[in-house]
């Protein structure tokens, strides 16, 4: 997937991100964060970090049943693309499958390590197979298993998002395959060629989220796989939105398509074709960019992991320890195929050893969170309107979250509260910031911090 790459390379170049975001008529500033929440928040109250802690995540591109896109892709892509010296690897010496005992290794350490983020599951893997019929190859029962797997081991910790319908060919969806001709035209990482409607691109991304809930897995967004939509940028983001409302009847759809790796890039979330704030029905797309290349394994699992690019094992440097230390999230990325290495587990390994090293010098100032549930914060922390009124802030937001956590400037509470509707409890006093979780505050020299689990709409906090 030189394609693949070629679009996070391209989105790494200076500038390119935002100039390619002008195309067509959309406006440029419709896709760069906005230095101020969307709504009105009183200037001496600021939402912080989710108890202000830096979130961290971990985005799994190119993950699906059992089959190994490393070796599948390769061949596909090289016919797309021959002259490209990537696709000439010996992909026949990979081995065709990425067992579900490799699975259950990564999901049960990850689990026991409360490690969180993205799980890709390509529906129509490579054209390998269906995902809810079957895949050649493998027996129903394997089938079967793998994604009972992924639905008991996964999906309590992980966003499963389809990276498209097979990450290679482009399917026509009228007939369930894929068009005829090889070419970047008919490969999914570089479609479409031409430009789109929104109606056409929900239509294709519906196709591929339909697949994964006739296999029972839940799904609040998706991945694009590598450059996809690089030509419709803002009927994409549209796109999306409709497709995972419309499929999944989700509030609030997200998707990953974007790198941000540079040094000086932000990392935010992006709130995207919103509409409707202020009202009952506010509609948004949230874009989270990862912060980080695939410095593991890559795609085809044949590259030599530099996990201290991430972070050293002292924790001491590495792109994560600066967004730490910059307190944005710092959601990092790989490929499936890089944490198995083609057998040897090279990339898992080395992932962790980047996991212990954060744990070690940052375990009070970071929380793991699915990649939905940073969007949901950022979405909860942009578009809340916050006003005080003596001793009380009144809040509205569109959409809940856990963990809502604010900064009340020149202010000491006694006995503060939350209230929702007929509700009301008391917020429990912690000694230190590091002990904030829902329903606790913590009153410094000048300011106070308060961190509640905040319901859509009307919430009120209160202190005498
Ligand atoms: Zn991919």
């Amino acid at each position: 997937m030189k394609n693949h790459h070629s679009r996070r390379t391209f989105l790494k170049t200076g500038g390119a991100l935002i100039a390619g975001h002008s195309i067509g008529n959309a406006a440029s500033s419709l896709f760069t964060r906005k230095d101020a929440p969307y709504a009105e928040q009183d200037p001496g109250v600021s939402v912080l970090n989710p108890r202000d802690r830096v979130p961290l995540s971990f985005i799994v591109d190119d993950s699906t049943c059992l089959v190994n896109l490393g070796y599948f892709c390769t061949p596909q892509f090289g016919a797309a693309f021959p002259e490209r010296e990537v696709y000439k690897k010996d992909w026949r010496s990979w081995p065709r499958e990425i067992p579900d005992a490799f699975v259950r290794e990564f999901g049960e350490w990850c689990a026991a390590h409360g490690v969180k983020g993205k799980y890709s599951i390509v529906p129509n893997p490579a054209c390998v197979g269906w995902l809810d019929r079957e895949l050649p190859g493998w027996t129903r029962r394997e089938l079967r298993d793998s994604l009972k797997l992924v639905r008991e081991l996964m999906v309590p910790n992980w966003d499963i998002h389809p990276e498209m319908i097979t990450h290679t060919r482009v399917i026509d969806i009228r007939t369930g395959r894929p068009f005829p001709g090889v070419g970047a035209h008919n490969i999914e990482n570089s479609w479409p060629q031409e430009k789109k409607s929104v109606d056409e691109i929900a239509a294709y991304i519906a196709y591929a989220l339909r697949i994964l809930k006739n296999c029972d897995l839940p799904c609040e967004g998706i991945t694009t796989p590598g450059g996809m939509g690089n030509l419709v940028k803002s009927e994409l983001s549209l796109a999306v939105q409709q497709a995972v409302r419309d499929v999944y009847q989700v509030d609030l759809p997200h998707y990953f398509k974007y790198v941000h790796a540079k040094a000086d890039e932000d990392v935010q979330p992006i709130m995207e074709h919103l509409s409707g704030l202020g009202t009952d029905d506010v509609r948004v797309t949230v874009n989270v960019p990862c912060a980080t290349g695939d410095w593991f394994g890559g795609w085809q699992g044949d590259r030599v992991p530099k996990g201290h690019r991430y972070a050293s094992n002292d924790a001491s440097s590495g792109r994560l320890v600066d967004l730490i230390k910059r307190g944005q999230p710092a959601i990092m990325l790989c490929h499936w195929q890089g944490m198995y290495s083609n057998g040897s587990k090279a990339g898992f390994i080395s992932f962790q050893k980047v996991v212990t090293a954060l744990h070690r010098g940052f375990r009070d100032e970071t929380i793991w969170m699915k990649v939905s549930e940073i969007g949901r914060y950022w979405a909860a922390k942009d578009l809340t309107t916050i006003q005080r009124l003596g001793n009380r802030l009144e809040l509205d937001s569109p959409f809940g979250t856990n963990a809502f956590t604010l900064r009340i400037a020149n202010t000491k509470l006694t006995s503060p509260r939350v209230r929702t509707g007929e509700n009301t409890s008391m917020l429990k006093r912690v000694a230190n910031r590091t002990g904030l979780s829902n329903n606790t505050w913590y009153q410094d020299e000048d300011d106070a911090l308060v961190c509640v689990n905040l319901p859509r709409r009307k919430t009120s906090i209160e202190w005498t």
